[in-house]
């Protein structure tokens, strides 16, 4: 499903400020507050925007961080994922296609991380890795880039498998969802009314 030039110029502007009101946002897209508001609630229900959040300095606040990079059999990739993903320390964990992990972890202080690398030794699926303190931080960004022709790729909300063609919409309960195919769609419909009948 594509946006459109507003939507982008909304998440645009958003990404510089969540702060905003609707009025102020409607005034600098040029459309209605009820346009911008609909806009951005259909956004939230996509998933595209997650949340909104301060944005916090790690260094201000004399925190320290390291990279480190994991590598492991491909087979137990997601298991070690697992393992860290509970892991207050780790901020930001990614699977790599070189059958490694990379994660980006924060601690109040040194004594804090020489515990998190003794315990790297205690993860059995660990072949080798690599850990780097973070010296500076010249640039760090959303990873999220805004640009023109964004294509939201969008799970159906029954079988939550990636939508291919285009979604059909069903509004329930104040709320659009998205569903691949009319298979899903009447399960889908089904699921809604049994839950209200629970209620
Ligand atoms: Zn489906």
């Amino acid at each position: 499903m594509d946006l459109d030039e507003t939507d982008v110029d909304i998440l645009r502007i958003l990404q510089e400020n969540g702060r905003l009101s609707f009025r102020q946002m409607a005034e600098r897209v040029k459309v209605s507050v009820p346009t911008v508001s609909s806009k951005i609630s259909n956004m939230e229900n996509m998933g595209i925007i997650r949340g909104y959040l301060a944005d916090l300095d790690s260094e201000r606040m004399g925190e320290l961080s390291v990279v480190l990079t994991v590598k492991a059999k491909p087979s137990d990739l997601k298991t070690v994922a697992e393992r860290f993903r509970a892991n207050e320390h780790v901020r930001k964990l990614f699977l790599l296609s070189n059958s490694k992990l990379h994660m980006i972890c924060t601690f109040s202080g040194s004594h804090l991380i020489n515990d998190f690398v003794a315990g790297l030794g205690e993860v059995p699926e660990i072949i080798e890795y690599d850990i780097s303190n973070i010296i500076q931080v010249v640039k760090e960004n959303q990873r999220a880039l805004v640009e023109p022709d964004i294509s939201v790729i969008l799970p159906c909300a029954f079988c939550k498998k990636e939508i291919r063609d285009g979604p059909i919409k069903l509004k329930a309960d104040d709320r659009d969802y998205y569903l691949c195919c009319t298979t899903c769609l009447k399960s889908f419909q089904e699921k809604i009314e049994k839950l209200k009948a629970k209620a």
